[in-house]
């Protein structure tokens, strides 16, 4: 306890000991010494009375709302009192002040921020957001404030992603104000189920992605035409081999074989930049999927006859997919087709159909080479080969599992993958349920 308060403390009982002592003389000079001293110490109550009523007063002061108030003069222990809550007063204030610079720095740099910023609270309505919000997404402060988010930012896209509630994947739009603006939105819930949304311009992103595919495409186009010409003529010079220079026989078969190469790589090309740059049909045909996995599995057969595989095709559920045969079938032959590659003689491949409560699935085992687990998550990228080599050597592209990766999505399908490298690999399709045709 600090030496002045104990000071303060002390004077404070010598002055109920005088207010006590003074009753006890003055009762002795003059008798009814209970009364006297009852009348001191009821003077020393007063006084005692009189400062709490100075205290009540100075904190109700309304003038304490902006800043603490010097305290009335006082002296001892209430005196103390009173500078105690004074300095109280001033500390807290001045941790307001700070607090209050801390989150209006915080709040500066969000409306600084070139990205959109948005607060949404559980129930979709508008709370706040940033300038830059305003000007990707159309936004207007203050008579947007307290609006559902979907009523304004009205694009389906955006409606249907906010409104599902799994924000795992960021969305890409065309801004609501601008065509030619483009924006990623990304959704991160906090508190009490409110939504903090993130914008940023992404329309350079979307220029050059947008230039690289256009580029693949017109490339792939441009060269179709002189491919087929080059290989009508080899194709030409091979039917005539006889009449030709014996050592020209094995300069035709390679060039006939690159030729082909080139010209699967350029198909499979043309198939990826359609797959990226058109809309899935809206119109969905029913499509057999025992039959398309019947035919495939034929095709793979005769294709990959010398190595004698055992192919079995198992159709649990003949239910029919709501989907594009074409792409479908380009995406499933892909993964029979890959199986029967990297499966080596006498392989066994398993192809299953199966419907149950989460969808419609479709699982292709082989027990071949299988595959190492650090290249699992880059599969499905252009020309990601676990081993070039073999892969050019078995007629591969390295474009097959990105097709199925695009394919499977226009489909709202997913693609599952488990290997193990010496004993072989299941490549899983998941179709969600709403996929499954009525007949
Ligand atoms: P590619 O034309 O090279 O087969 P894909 O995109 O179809 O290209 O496949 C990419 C790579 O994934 C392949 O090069 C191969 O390394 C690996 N792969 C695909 N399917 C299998 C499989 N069933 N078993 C082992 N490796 C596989």
């Amino acid at each position: 306890m600090p030496q002045q308060t104990r000071n303060h403390r002390l004077e404070e009982a010598r002055r109920v000991a005088a207010a006590v002592g003074t009753g006890v003389l003055l009762g002795l000079a003059f008798g009814h010494m209970a009364w006297f001293i009852v009348g001191t110490v009821a003077v020393y109550l007063v006084w005692v009375v009189s400062e709490l009523l100075k205290l009540h007063r100075w904190l109700n002061d309304p003038a304490h709302a902006t800043a603490p108030v010097e305290p009335p003069d006082s002296f001892g222990l209430w005196g103390e009192i009173f500078d105690g809550i004074y300095r109280l007063q001033k500390r807290e204030q001045a941790a307001r002040a700070e607090l209050q610079s801390i989150i209006d720095r915080a709040r500066d740099s969000v409306v600084a921020l070139r990205d959109g910023v948005v607060i949404v609270q559980g129930d979709g309505t508008l709370e706040w957001w940033n300038p830059a919000a305003e000007r990707l997404l159309g936004l207007h402060w203050p008579v947007d404030a307290g609006q559902p988010i979907a009523n304004l930012v009205r694009d389906p896209r955006f409606k249907q992603w906010f409104e599902a509630g799994d924000y795992s994947q960021l969305l890409e739009m065309p801004s609501p104000l601008r065509d030619d603006l483009f924006v990623q939105v990304q959704v991160t819930v906090f508190g009490n189920g409110d939504h903090l949304l993130v914008a940023r311009d992404i329309t350079r992103m979307h220029q050059l992605e947008q230039m690289r595919r256009d580029f693949v495409a017109n490339v792939s186009h441009e060269l179709k035409t002189p491919l087929t010409v080059v290989k009508g003529y080899v194709e030409t010079l091979a039917n005539n081999k006889d009449a030709l220079p014996p050592r020209f026989g094995r300069a035709l078969t390679q060039m006939a074989q690159q030729a082909e190469r080139m010209d699967r790589l350029i198909n499979d090309l043309l198939l990826l930049s359609r797959l990226e740059s058109t809309q899935p049909d809206s119109a969905q045909a029913s499509v057999a999927i025992g039959a398309l996995l019947e035919n495939i599995r034929n095709d793979v057969r005769t294709a990959a006859r010398d190595k004698d595989h055992t192919i079995t095709l198992r159709v649990q559920d003949d239910v029919r997919l709501l989907g594009n045969d074409m792409e479908l079938q380009s995406a499933f032959s892909n993964i029979i087709v890959n199986a029967a590659k990297y499966t080596g003689q006498n392989g066994e491949i398993d192809i299953h159909w199966w419907v149950d409560d989460k969808g419609a699935h479709l699982a292709i085992s082989d027990n071949g080479i299988g595959i190492e687990p650090q290249h699992l998550p880059r599969l499905t990228e252009r020309f990601y080969r676990t081993d070039k080599g073999r892969s050019v050597a078995e007629g591969g592209t390295g474009l097959g599992l990105a097709i199925v990766k695009h394919v499977l999505k226009r489909h709202d399908a997913s693609l599952e993958i488990h290997s193990e490298p010496g004993k072989g690999s299941t490549f899983t399709c998941h179709f969600p349920p709403q996929r499954i045709a009525r007949r």
